[in-house]
This record gives C-alpha cells, structure tokens and sequence, in this order.
C-alpha cells in the first residue's frame, strides 16, 4: 500500500467512526501530522452557483454552491434580493417599507432610532430558521421568485417567517421582560456554545453573521452603554418597534388595521391600534388598543391615546372610521376631517 491509500483508509475509518464527510476526515488528519492549525474552511466550492438538484458531478471535487439572493442575475432588483435574503436583507428591507412610508416628519427621532433597531429584526429571523427549519423558504421557489423580480412571490414565501415573528414580538412589557427577551438569551448562549463544523465559507459566513448579531445582543444589555457622545446610556433595543414593522406588513398583505389606525369599539368609543394579534393564518384576530380620550395638555380639542390603557380587543369588535375628506387619511370620532385638517380648538 502507498502512503496515499493508507491516508484514504484512515480517513474513511474516521469519517465512519465520527460520522463526518470523508474530506473533514481527511483534513483533520492532515492537520493532525502538521500540527498546524485548522484552516476555516475545508471544503472549497464549485465556482459558480449551482442549479437546484445539483448533485455534484459536474464540479468533481468541490462542494455545491447552493444559491442565495446575493448571487441573482442582474435582472432581479436590489429591493427583491434584499427582501428574499436572510436574516439581515430582509429585515433591512421589512424596516424601510414601514419606516419610510411614515410621512410624519416628526417622528424623524424615533425613525433614526428604529434604523438602529433593525438588527433584532435579523436576530430574531436567525433564531426562528435556525428553531425552525420548516419557516425557511423554499431555496427553488425563492430562487424563481427572485429571478423574476417578483417581490410580491418573495413576501409570499417568507410568510410563514414573517408570521411566525409578529407572533413572537410583542409591544407589552411583561411579555417582552417574561418570555421573548429569555427566549432570545437562551438562542445567544445556544449560538455561543455552537461548536458544529463549518463546512464551506457559506457555512462560515453565515455563521459570522449570526455571531455578531448575538454580540450586538450582548452589547445592548451591558449595564451601561456610552453612546457616541461619551453619555451613558440605560441598556436596551427598541423592542416595540419589530412588532410595529411586522404587523404593519402583515396588514398590508392580510388587510385589517395597522397600527396607529384609528378604529372604534361596537360602542363607538374611539381608540387607536397600538399592537396586532394574528392566529396561524389569514387576517388579524384581534388588536391591542388604547382608548383616546380628549387632551388635556398642549393638545386641546384633540384626541389622543391613553397611556394607561391598552385593550385586547376581537377583530370583529373593531371598525376603522372614514378616512378624512381632505387628506384621506384616517379621520377621528364622526367628524369627516382628520385632527390635521380640522380647525383646532382651545389654546395652542
Ligand atoms: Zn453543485
Ligand atoms: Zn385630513
């Protein structure tokens, strides 16, 4: 026997033995006589992506290049790409479709804060694919879609996903502080304790992306944070906000009431949706609302949201009122203008 087939032998023991790819055994072996470390990536790659099915023979001697969004033809828009890749495209993009459709130029300060959000958006992507596998999309169906720059059949294959994390992410405290914040620290040791092998530099790069999302994590519930004006800052993300971006394009795509809609109870009571609860499938079930009451402050004459309350109401009890007669938007009470259209009352 010449040296090369023992080294075969040995490594077809061990890739027996340990239950690992033949080439991880032969890489660990050929570590093992070098002492040297490890290089990261054992297995190196076709060099282009492969078509759905491949089974390998027609790149003898490398791994599949298993397409992802990144690597679409030119026809396929950036939008698409970024909404069809996970974890970080597509909540990027979930973001943007909610952040920049809000016309209210005031809020621009909670906008720059929710820009800064978005990553609890990916690490919760991360977590629930990595839970559960069955919420990834399908790679030949996501592949078509993004080819034909079909956003609409992108958002239509992450529903589940989508789904699956505006039931997970809440806008109520005790929930946030019970069960998703442990949940999301019980994901951050599991990924931090990860020590499968890393096959190729897809395995490898994915894995880095979920890791420094984790270490972003980490960051954020360090006692003190100092911002980038030297201040420290309490430790926390803006939680509220993921719920927001997910329920609002859920309705988009279900119908019902986003948040922030002014809706009124049976009884005609007035209050704005602050939170959506969806079931497993189709349009929202019921919605978190705050009853608006008459303002008091520098608000007078108009209606604003109770702080104290939040009501979990049947999406049956719940009807939205007539858009404005001006603007379009949603108007408040019976009146047919909206509160930035209707002349305002009382001192300002
Ligand atoms: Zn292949
Ligand atoms: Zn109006």
């Amino acid at each position: 026997m010449t040296t090369d087939k023992h080294a075969k032998r040995a490594a077809r023991d061990l890739a027996a033995r340990e239950g690992i790819s033949y080439t991880a055994a032969r890489r660990r072996l050929a570590g093992a006589v070098d002492q040297e470390p490890r290089p990261p990536v054992a297995v190196p790659i076709a060099s282009t992506p492969c078509p759905e099915g491949c089974d390998g023979t027609g790149h003898p001697g490398t791994a599949c290049w298993a397409w992802r969004p990144a690597d679409a033809t030119s026809t396929a828009s950036w939008d698409v790409r970024r909404a069809a890749e996970l974890p970080g495209g597509r909540a990027d993009q979930v973001m943007r479709r909610h952040e920049e459709a809000r016309e209210n130029v005031s809020s621009r300060w909670a906008r720059f804060h929710a820009w800064e959000t978005k990553w609890l958006l990916a690490l919760v992507y991360a977590m629930l694919t990595d839970q559960r596998p069955e919420l990834m999309p399908d790679r030949a169906r996501l592949r078509a879609a993004v080819e034909a720059d079909d956003l609409a059949a992108v958002d239509a294959l992450m529903e589940p996903l989508d789904r699956a994390a505006a039931r997970l992410m809440t806008k109520v405290p005790a929930v946030w502080w019970g069960e998703v914040k442990p949940r999301i620290d019980a994901y951050a040791d599991a990924v931090e304790s990860d020590d499968r092998e890393l096959r190729t530099w897809q395995e490898v790069d994915a894995r880095h992306v979920v890791g420094r999302l984790v270490d972003q994590w980490r960051r954020t519930w360090e006692p003190t944070v100092r911002n980038a004006s030297g201040v420290l800052e309490a430790p926390g993300v803006m939680w509220l906000a993921v719920k927001g971006w997910l329920d609002a394009l859920l309705v988009d795509r279900h119908g019902g009431h986003a948040p922030g809609a002014r809706v009124r109870f049976g009884d005609g009571r007035p209050a704005v949706v602050y939170a959506v609860e969806w079931g497993e499938d189709g349009p929202p079930v019921a919605y978190r609302v705050r009853e608006l009451e008459p303002g008091a402050h520098g608000n007078v004459g108009r209606l604003v949201p109770s702080l104290s309350s939040d009501v979990l109401v049947p999406a049956a009890d719940c009807r939205e009122d007539t858009p404005c007669a001006v603007c379009g938007r949603t108007a408040g009470m019976a009146e047919a203008l909206c509160d930035g259209c209707a002349p305002r009352f009382g001192p300002v």
